[in-house]
């Protein structure tokens, strides 16, 4: 392909350099024909690997039958897919959205039209980490800890206010009585992979019980089965009062969600919220095909008798390499510290064959397909092993 004429009509807000043409379970091909060890499942999505059968063939079949209606309407696909997340979550209801951001914007709406519901004057205040990401649009962005991310949008929405991840007194120190909802990932990802302590999770859960606070989990990266259970805070045993989905909900195609417990999803009446596209037949037949292959495939379980393999694989690359600061993850979101800039590994990968990508400056993020076997551990290790010499 034409990379100058591609280049010359997208708005430049990526550095690309590949062009892919297809993918084969844990493999992407280029257009030149080089095939490329996929650990970066297009940022976390593609939890099935790429050219699952059964999950094209959902697909094709839901195509010949219908793609969309809006939200204005009933669909079979819907009311199927929404089942399976309660289920899996543990939330009472579901609202469809086409992004993760999209999720992030809805549960906010919903935070703050559940503390109008119980006081018309409340400030709707919200309290987010640093270091947090979720995503991209005015509301996400403003939730999110990495100020230049934020700083050339402002003004961004009002009332939030940021605390220490892993630091239950940053957080209680920020709350007032115009708290209307806390909001951080069950394990941070673009910030740079740092998994939650258990004392904060349910130290959160407590404060939100106590002052009638929601407590939003972004499960956008971290859920979908990457750290070995179907949410992350289901290794904690909390239940939080709204959760938010996207990346491998779909697993591929662009579908995100929000859930929330009875009493807060009541809070949205007729009118409140909407969205033309979100949940239609199409998204939401991949979503219950997604939720039925991790089933068959028993995804979850081999989550958990692989993750230990490459973790150990992972300190094995450290213990022989020096640039390598420091491992930390959980299940099969891994997060590499370097002493060297991560793009520059990124990018030398890619010349041998690896797609990794970074979280920040420093970290190399490891978030393979969920269907990583130890050959492909082993491969990615040796190839990272000539790069990092
Ligand atoms: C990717 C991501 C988002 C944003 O999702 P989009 O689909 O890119 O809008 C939000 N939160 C987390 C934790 C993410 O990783």
């Amino acid at each position: 392909m034409n990379i100058e004429q591609a280049e010359k009509y997208l708005i430049h807000t990526y550095n690309r350099s590949v062009t892919f043409d297809h993918g084969e379970g844990m493999y992407l091909v280029d257009d030149g024909g080089k095939k490329y060890l996929d650990m970066g499942a297009g940022i976390a999505v593609s939890a099935l690997g790429y050219s699952n059968e059964e999950y094209k063939q959902a697909l094709k079949d839901q195509i010949d039958k219908l793609i969309h209606v809006s939200n204005l309407y009933f669909t079979e696909p819907m009311a199927k897919a929404a089942k399976y997340i309660c289920q899996a979550s543990g939330m009472d209801r579901v609202f469809f959205t086409n992004s993760g951001a999209e999720a992030i914007e809805g549960a906010l709406k919903l935070a703050r039209k559940y503390a109008y519901q119980k006081n018309q004057d409340s400030k709707g205040e919200i309290i987010a980490m640093e270091h947090s990401f979720h995503g991209r649009t005015m509301g996400a962005l403003s939730v999110t800890g990495t100020k230049h991310y934020r700083e050339p949008f402002e003004p961004l929405i009002g009332g939030v206010s940021f605390a220490q991840y892993n630091d239950l007194d940053s957080v209680k120190e920020l709350v007032t009585p115009d708290t209307c909802a806390i909001v951080l990932e069950g394990l941070q990802g673009e910030g740079g992979i740092h998994p939650a302590e258990p004392e904060f999770m349910k130290g959160l859960r407590r404060l939100c019980d106590e002052q009638d606070i929601l407590l939003i989990l972004d499960e956008i990266q971290c859920g979908m089965g990457r750290t070995g259970k179907m949410f992350s805070y289901q290794h904690y045993g909390i239940r939080p009062d709204i959760v938010t989905m996207a990346k491998a909900l779909g697993c591929g195609v662009p579908v995100g969600a929000f859930a929330a417990v009875d009493k807060a999803a009541r809070a949205m009446l007729p009118g409140d919220h909407g969205t033309t596209y979100g949940g239609n037949p199409l998204a939401c037949a991949a979503v219950s095909k997604v939720f039925e292959i991790f089933e068959e495939k028993r995804l979850l379980d081999h989550v958990d008798q692989i993750a230990p393999y490459l973790k150990e694989q992972l300190v094995e690359l450290q213990k022989r390499h020096s640039c390598i600061a420091e491992i930390r993850g959980k299940g099969l979101m891994q997060g590499m510290e370097l002493t060297v800039p991560a793009a520059r590994i990124v990018a030398r990968a890619m010349e041998n064959g690896l797609v990794l990508i970074s979280a920040g400056e420093k970290v190399i993020r490891i978030v393979p397909p969920l269907i990583v076997e130890k050959e492909h551990i082993d491969e990615m290790c040796q190839i990272l092993d000539k790069i990092l010499e």
